[in-house]
């Protein structure tokens, strides 16, 4: 059972068929050398671990960055602070695959990109499980796109609202929002 406030915009298996896709494009780009994937924490949690058990490439290594945005609720993000205990060691020379949960106004992606660049992989793509192009402010290209949403507040499948129904397995918008 969800609560009434929330409204169902794309089911578990319509997911599951948008990672396989996604798990077959990846593999397809990376068949001869493999990659890093990189989980942008917290709401790319689920979408990762799903990504990775469909992908049947070599994944090297799997690693985890936090981006935060200022502000909670479901305000704009003003600015985006990212911390990991990633080593440039690690992503140096590698060919690394970012996978963030939504695209929104592209912030966390330009600093999370900028953040890995600095590290000097030997490529580096980016793979979001929902693209709300309508709220675009940076200029960012998404190599991988899942589903294309209008721009709605969405959460489950782990995003969340203030912490909230990450662990519902589809994705709902708010239904007043
Ligand atoms: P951007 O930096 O592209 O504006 O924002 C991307 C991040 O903001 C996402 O990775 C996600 O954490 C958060 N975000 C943007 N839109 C939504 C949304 O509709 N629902 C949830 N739960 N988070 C969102
Ligand atoms: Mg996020």
């Amino acid at each position: 059972m969800t609560p009434s406030e929330l409204t169902e915009l794309i089911s578990e298996a319509e997911l599951q068929k948008g990672v396989a896709r996604l798990a077959r494009e990846i593999g397809e780009d990376y068949a001869n050398t493999g990659l890093v994937m990189v989980c942008v924490l917290k709401g790319s949690f689920i979408f990762t671990s799903d990504l990775l058990r469909q992908l049947s490439v070599a994944v090297h290594r799997v690693e985890f960055v936090k981006a935060s945005s200022y502000g909670s609720g479901t305000e704009s993000v003003l600015d985006v602070r990212v911390e990991s205990s990633l080593g440039a060691e690690q992503i140096r020379g590698q060919h690394t695959l970012l996978v963030d949960d939504i695209a929104d106004t592209g912030k966390t992606f330009a600093a999370v990109s900028q953040y890995l660049r600095d590290m000097e992989p030997a490529s580096l793509r980016c793979c979001t499980l929902l693209n709300k192009p309508d709220r675009r402010e940076v200029d960012m290209e998404y190599d991988y796109v899942g589903f294309t949403i209008p721009n709605r507040f969405v959460v489950g499948y782990g995003m969340d609202l203030d912490d909230r129904y990450r662990g519902l397995p589809a994705v709902y918008c708010l239904s007043d929002r």
